[in-house]
C-alpha cells in the first residue's frame, strides 16, 4: 500500500460557504486520477461534511471502481453514542452511506479522556472486535487527541488493534498541547502501525511565511511546502499512511507525484524542517486546523474556523479590506458574527486541537467587526 491517503475532510466545494455542498463531479475527478497513479487509501468519517462525506465517497468512488481497487477507513462518531445499541446503528448507517458490506479500516473516532471513558462504559471497543470477528471491518483501531500519557493507557489496557490514527506534522512535533512526538514514540514502543491524520496542519504548511518558503526552495526549488510536511510524516517509523485532506486537483497532481515514489527524508532535509518550524510556529495566532468538528453543535452557526483562518492572515500578512470583505460575506451568507457567541462552549469541547475558541471569538471580533 502506498503511503499517501486521500482524506475527505476538506474535498472541493460547490460553494464555499456550505461544507456539505461538496462538488462530486471534481471529487470524483480526483479520485479518478489517484486510483490510476497507483494509490488506493480513502479516509472518510460520519461526521465529515456535515454528514455528506460518506456519500460522496459511494457516488465517487464506492459506484464507479471495484472494491478491490480501494481501501476505505471510516470512523465511529463515538460522541453521540448514548448507549451500547447505538454503535450497530451508526455503523449500519454508515455502511448504507457508503454502499459497502465492509470497512477495510474502521475507527473509533476522536478518543480523548472523557470519550475513552464514555467509549468503555458502552463497550466500544468489544464492538468493534466483533466487527473485525464478523468480517465487516479488516483492521480496527481509533484516532487519538490526547496526552501521550493516556495513548499509553489505551493501548496498554485494549489488546487485539490493529492500528492507531495520530495527529503528527513537523509543527505539533514538540508542541505540549498536541504532543505529536511522544504520542509517536507511545505507538512505536506498542509496536502498532501509525496512521497520520493532519501533516499538513490543515493546510496551513502548505502556505509558509517567506523565511521558511525561502528555507525549503533553497534545498529543492521543485518542492512545494506541503511535500515537506507529508514526507516528515512519512517518514517516520511505524506509519503505514499519512492522509492529505485534498481539495483541488492541483493538490492530488502535487502529492502522488512526489508520494508515487516515496523518498525519506535525509539528515540535511530533516535539520531544514527543524528551521523552518521554528520560524513558522513565532507567526501562527491560532493553531486551527480546519477540522469543523465545532461547527455541528454551535447554535450561532458561527463559521468558526473561517473567521480563524482571516484572524491568523491577517497577523501575518496586516488586515487588508478583502479580509473584512470575507468576514463581512460570511457572516451575511447565515452564519453569526464572532461577537454573536453565547459562550455555550460546546465548540470547545468537540476541539481536537484543545482551542480556547469562545476567547479567540473576542479578538476576532474586535479586528474584523471594529474595522467592518
Ligand atoms: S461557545 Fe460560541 S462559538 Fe462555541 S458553540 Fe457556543 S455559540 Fe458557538
Ligand atoms: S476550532 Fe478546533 S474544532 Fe474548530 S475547526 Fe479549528 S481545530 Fe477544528
Amino acid at each position: 500500500m502506498k503511503k499517501l491517503g486521500f482524506g475527505m475532510m476538506r474535498l472541493p466545494l460547490k460553494n464555499a460557504l456550505d461544507r456539505a455542498d461538496v462538488d462530486v463531479e471534481m471529487t470524483a475527478e480526483m479520485a479518478d486520477y489517484f486510483i490510476a497513479k497507483g494509490f488506493n487509501y480513502f479516509d472518510t468519517a460520519y461526521i465529515y461534511h456535515l454528514g455528506n462525506s460518506e456519500a460522496v465517497f459511494k457516488k465517487a468512488v464506492a459506484e464507479r471502481h471495484p472494491r478491490e481497487t480501494f481501501v476505505i477507513a471510516d470512523k465511529m462518531p463515538v460522541w453521540l453514542v448514548k448507549e451500547s445499541a447505538d454503535y450497530q446503528k451508526f455503523f449500519d448507517e454508515q455502511l448504507g452511506r457508503c454502499g459497502l458490506g465492509y470497512f477495510d479500516y474502521y475507527l473509533l473516532h476522536n478518543l480523548g479522556v472523557d470519550s475513552y471513558a464514555e467509549t468503555l462504559k458502552h463497550g466500544g471497543f468489544e464492538f468493534i472486535k466483533k466487527l473485525k470477528a464478523e468480517g465487516k471491518a479488516r483492521h480496527i483501531g481509533f484516532s487519538f487527541h490526547d496526552k501521550a500519557e493516556l495513548l499509553d493507557k489505551i493501548l496498554t489496557g485494549q489488546g487485539g488493534l490493529d492500528f492507531v490514527q495520530l495527529q503528527i506534522n513537523y509543527i505539533d512535533w514538540d508542541n505540549e498541547g498536541i504532543q505529536s512526538r511522544k504520542c509517536h514514540e507511545v505507538a512505536v514502543k506498542h509496536g502498532i502501525p501509525v496512521i497520520v491524520m493532519e501533516p499538513v496542519k490543515g493546510g496551513s504548511l502548505a502556505l509558509v511565511p517567506g523565511a521558511a518558503e525561502n528555507l525549503f526552495k533553497g534545498y529543492d526549488g521543485g518542492a512545494s511546502a506541503a511535500s515537506w510536511a507529508i514526507r516528515f510524516a512519512a517518514s517516520l517509523k511505524n506509519v503505514i499512511v499519512v492522509l492529505s485532506g485534498m481539495s483541488t486537483p492541483a493538490q492530488m497532481t502535487d502529492n502522488t507525484g512526489y508520494m508515487r515514489d516515496f523518498r525519506p527524508l535525509n539528515d540535511d532535509e530533516r535539520a531544514i524542517i527543524k528551521q523552518a518550524s521554528d520560524l513558522i510556529n513565532k507567526n501562527t495566532a491560532i493553531p486551527c486546523t480546519g477540522c469543523g468538528y465545532c461547527l455541528e453543535g454551535c447554535p450561532q452557526k458561527i463559521a468558526i474556523p473561517q473567521y480563524f483562518s482571516l484572524y491568523n492572515n491577517q497577523k501575518q500578512f496586516g488586515l487588508t479590506a478583502s479580509q473584512t470583505v470575507y468576514y463581512t460575506n460570511l457572516a451575511a451568507g447565515g452564519h453569526g458574527k464572532a461577537s454573536g457567541c453565547v459562550g455555550c462552549g460546546q465548540c470547545e469541547e468537540h476541539c481536537p486541537q484543545r482551542i480556547a475558541v469562545t476567547e479567540l471569538l473576542k479578538e476576532v471580533a474586535g479586528v474584523f467587526e471594529k474595522a467592518g
